[in-house]
């Protein structure tokens, strides 16, 4: 991912937002980066733009070498569900359906067969330890298993990419540990983790930060001390 010079700029009535101004940033196949700073200074808009659900003002946005910042609405759509796989802090299960169905949902975008969805269901039910859940609805389970079943969600198209806002916001230190201990698992396996948070505890995790303040790229370092992956 590189994002040059780019800057997204709200306009309601004659009022101007400046969220992101000329952000320069590059995101390497496989690093876990921690998107910091505090409440405002546009962290959710950019992780809009990295998950192709908004786009910028000006500037340009690269995905795997292609300029996307002039992909129609279509294009991006195919390319997110393709290639991104989304994770919330408020889990955005849906109550009505099964543990096994939620994780299901994202392969019926891809023309899977009935057979191979079962078969990467269960596995990855099972690589998360939560695979005797399956026929539970997510209100039966704990927050932290809801995460986790969020993030099997989120997994289960194999995306290259994984967005995740807040992750733990809403888990007890503990489930938040162990929902951290999965995504840091997750990219030791290759997948790449974009990871929005305003709590330092979860930066931890990321083998590097950066932090915005009013928009702007204030900081963008290795994290010499991330919790190490066992
Ligand atoms: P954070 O996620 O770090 O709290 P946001 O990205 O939500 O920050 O917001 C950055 C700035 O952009 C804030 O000043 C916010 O009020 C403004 N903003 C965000 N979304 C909109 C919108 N849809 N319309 C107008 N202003 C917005
Ligand atoms: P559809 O075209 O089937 O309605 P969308 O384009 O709305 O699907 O969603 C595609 C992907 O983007 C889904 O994985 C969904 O979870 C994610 N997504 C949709 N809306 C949002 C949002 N507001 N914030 C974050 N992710 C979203």
């Amino acid at each position: 991912i590189t994002l040059t010079n780019l800057s997204r700029v709200f306009r309601t009535q004659d009022l101007e937002t400046t969220a992101l101004s000329h952000i320069n940033l590059t995101v390497k196949s496989g690093e876990f980066v921690a998107i910091m700073g505090p409440s405002g200074c546009g962290k959710s808009t950019l992780l809009s733009i990295l998950g192709m659900l908004d786009s910028p003002t000006s500037g340009s946005f690269e995905f795997e070498g292609a300029d996307i910042s002039s992909y129609n609405e279509v294009k991006l759509a195919g390319l997110r569900k393709s290639s991104i796989g989304f994770v919330f802090q408020s889990f955005n299960l849906i109550d009505e359906l099964s543990v096994f169905q939620n994780v299901e949902l994202p392969l019926h975008y891809h023309k899977i067969s009935k057979a191979e969805r079962k078969q990467r269901v269960e596995a990855i039910l099972k690589r998360i330890g939560i695979d005797h859940r399956g026929d539970h609805l997510p209100q039966q389970l704990s927050g932290g298993q809801q995460q986790r079943v969020a993030v099997a969600r989120a997994l289960v198209s194999n995306p290259k990419l994984i967005l995740a806002d807040e992750p733990t916001g809403n888990l007890d230190s503990k489930n938040g540990d162990e929902v951290m201990a999965m995504l840091r698992e997750l990219n030791k396996d290759g997948t790449t983790v974009i990871m929005v948070t305003h709590d330092e505890k979860e930066g931890k995790y990321a083998d590097r930060i950066v932090r915005l303040l009013d928009g702007q790229v204030m900081v963008d370092k290795a994290n010499q001390t991330a919790v190490p992956s066992d």
